[in-house]
């Protein structure tokens, strides 16, 4: 039985690899804190038990309350665009299934993530802690105003697509910070943005184009 157990790591640990290789390195990604965090963190964790095997393939995958854990490429592409240093703290809007989160607490100091459905935020709350990531705070509520305490963030990246940039985003973004979000309606493509503060006025940069579950609100 030993023996099984040891199996189970070595074949997601080969999937992992090979992903990071042909979906990550392959397609142009060449920052080594973003590779190494792709082929440390044990992505078949954050998935539903009966998708593991698919947890390193080529596309997002459900995560249950209608949401989904982007393709790996959009989460190393992202985090690229980030240009993530390791003492920077970072927002994260849309925990999902905490593997952003992940990725990013692997490399920057401190990961603050904020989820809007309930479920998902004590889900992935009790993943992280469990997968021993005590960088990462959880909180459950609409990501829409920020984490104005723990403001201001040299990161801020958002999962879900917003039709609009939230203002407090904008507000609690750093000097010099970045912040990157999809921008569109829901259901449809959406833009991702890239907004950088320059001498505190906001710049924003088209990037490409992205399929991302819709921004929710709560009822203020
Ligand atoms: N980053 C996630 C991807 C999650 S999908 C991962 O790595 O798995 C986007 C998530 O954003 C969903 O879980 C959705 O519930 C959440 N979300 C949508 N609107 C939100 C809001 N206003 N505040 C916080 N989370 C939100």
């Amino acid at each position: 039985m030993a023996g099984l157990i040891l199996q189970e790591p070595d074949k997601y640990e080969t999937m992992r690899q090979r992903m990071v290789k042909t979906q990550i390195m392959e397609r142009g990604i060449t920052n080594p804190l973003v590779i190494d965090a792709m082929k440390k963190v044990p992505r078949h964790l954050f998935v539903p038990k009966g998708s593991r095997d698919e947890a390193y393939n080529d596309y997002p995958l459900a995560i249950g309350y209608g949401q989904t854990i982007s393709q790996p490429y959009i989460v190393a592409y992202m985090t690229d665009i980030l240009k993530p240093g390791i003492k920077m703290k970072a927002l994260e809007v849309g925990t999902g299934s905490g593997y952003q989160a992940a990725i990013l607490a692997e490399i920057v100091d401190k990961v603050y993530t904020i989820e809007i459905v309930p479920e998902l935020a004590k889900e992935s709350e009790s993943r992280l802690k469990n997968l021993g990531y005590n960088n990462i705070v959880c909180k459950y509520g609409d990501g829409y105003q920020g984490w104005k305490e723990h403001s201001p963030f040299d990161l801020i990246i958002v999962t879900a697509a917003s039709e609009t940039i939230p203002q407090p985003l904008i507000d609690q973004l750093a000097e010099n910070g970045r912040l990157v979000i999809p921008v569109g309606k829901p259901y449809a493509v959406q833009e991702l943005q890239l907004v950088t503060k320059k001498k505190g006025k906001p710049e924003t940069k088209r990037l490409t184009f992205v399929r991302f579950v819709p921004f929710k609100r709560l009822p203020e």
